[in-house]
């Protein structure tokens, strides 16, 4: 990134001595050379000028009647404005003393008289140049300072071992904590790591390191409230090593993440799992039933007459059944491993892995006492109410592997059972 670079304008140098041939020399020599020259005859004149003005660079005399150029230079010191303007001293004699007194009180450099042209030009560059270089340094850390304070990504800075050296406004809000209380703190109490805090920035640095704080890299803040972060570290190169940390609190974009997880693997109309995150569980479960030789049981779910429903009662209340049947369903399974899914329209899917024939049974017994509970009118049913048949199919993979090959044929002899069981009189299961 690069920075603004400060605009550069013509130098301005106050020259002070009670000699106006002298005044006039030095005019002579810094005009041509396009600086802008100002000029006081005195220290009194010259400190009035200081408090409107302030000259890149001052020549002070320091034989002066009234007060001298030392007693100028140590009230100038005094003005916050003028303090740090370079002052080279101009001294008729090159008395050892007068110059360790002048360097004392904060001169940068001196000349002596008679006043060499090129000698003064060379040094008036000289610190022209210094000074220019300490403002531009200034103006950099002051915009990288305004930079770092603004950003809404937290900014660490740390030592070798951990320990917070400095932070910037956004790590005070997102964790809770004012810059003095961090500054007390190691990075591993605020990113909630468990090992030893000396090692943590070792596993920060690396990446793809086993540590099993990368699984979920998260802040603490001083509410004890854990949040997701991104997280990135730089070494930078000083003397003494130090880290730069930048972290990101990444909740909302988590929270989004997971909210489209969520849309892409539910149904709409009931809230339980669509088709696609069913095709998905049961290539799982068969997968696992296979490596584990467990058993695996499928039903296969529709609700009987449900056509003439729709007919009867109109699409909106036949919308409320479907949905009411399928937190039924849900309600009937109490193992975290099964699931149901709406497999299209009036129809279900479920999964009860490790589950035998005489399990599934019960499951599918559950559920038509769920869906006989529900006690929805139906005109058009043998029953007067809303029924559903099933269809049940196990699978020992040992034993049936060869009748059963995949995944699909499960499903489909789970179809086709269910298919016995409409033909059977519904509002029953039948098993394949
Ligand atoms: P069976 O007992 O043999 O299953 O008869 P059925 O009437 O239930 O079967 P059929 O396949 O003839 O009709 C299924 C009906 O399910 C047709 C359709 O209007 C209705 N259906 C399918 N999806 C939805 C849905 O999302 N909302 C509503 N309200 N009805 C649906
Ligand atoms: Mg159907
Ligand atoms: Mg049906």
């Amino acid at each position: 990134m690069r920075l603004r670079k400060t605009a550069q304008r013509t130098p301005i140098i106050l020259v002070v001595d009670d000699t106006p041939a002298n005044l006039t020399l030095m005019r002579n020599i810094l005009e041509p050379e396009s600086y802008k020259v100002l000029l006081a005859t005195s220290g009194e004149k010259a400190l009035e000028l200081l408090t409107k003005i302030t000259p890149d660079l001052i020549m002070l005399d320091i034989m002066m009647p009234g007060i001298d150029g030392f007693e100028t230079l140590a009230r100038l010191k005094k003005i916050p404005s003028a303090k740090d303007i370079p002052v080279i001293f101009v001294t008729a004699k090159n008395a050892v003393n007068d110059v360790v007194r002048g360097f004392e009180l904060g001169a940068v450099d001196y000349i002596t008289k008679p006043i060499h042209r090129l000698e003064a030009l060379a040094r008036t560059r000289a610190h022209l140049k210094i000074q220019h270089l300490i403002h531009v340094e200034r103006m950099q850390s002051e915009q990288i300072r305004a930079i770092i304070n603004n950003i809404s990504d937290c900014v660490l800075v740390s030592n070798k071992n951990g320990a917070i050296e400095s932070v910037n406004p956004a790590t005070e809000h997102l964790f809770g904590y004012v810059e003095d209380v961090l500054c007390h703190k190691n990075i591993a109490e605020l990113l909630n790591y468990q090992g030893r805090p000396t090692d943590f920035i070792n596993v920060l640095l690396n990446h793809d390191s086993d540590d099993p704080w990368w699984q979920h890299p998260s802040g603490k803040a001083a509410n004890g409230k854990t949040f997701p972060i991104e997280i990135n570290v730089r070494e930078m190169y000083t003397h003494d090593p130090c880290f730069v940390i930048v972290i990101q609190d990444i909740s909302l974009h988590r929270h989004e993440i997971d909210q489209l997880h969520h849309l892409s693997e539910t149904d709409p109309l009931t809230n339980i799992n669509n088709r696609r995150h069913f095709e998905i569980l049961l290539t799982q479960s068969w997968q696992h039933c296979k490596r584990s030789n467990q058993m695996i049981s499928m039903l296969f779910i529709d609700v009987d007459h449900f056509k003439s429903f729709n007919d009867k009662y109109g699409h909106q209340a036949g919308d409320s059944c479907l949905q009411a049947i399928a937190t039924a369903l849900s309600t009937a399974l109490s193992r975290g491993v099964d699931s149901v899914s709406r497999y299209g329209g009036e129809e279900f899917v479920v999964i009860l892995p490790d589950t035998d024939k005489a399990g599934a049974q019960t499951v599918a017994k559950t559920m038509l006492k769920a869906i006989e509970q529900l006690n929805i009118p139906h005109q058009h049913s043998t029953f007067g109410y809303v029924t559903i048949s099933v269809g049940i199919a196990t699978c020992d993979y040992d034993a049936d592997h060869t009748r059963i090959k995949s995944a699909n044929a499960l499903l489909k002899l789970a179809d086709k059972a269910l298919y016995d069981a409409k033909a059977l009189g519904r509002n029953r299961f039948e098993c394949l």
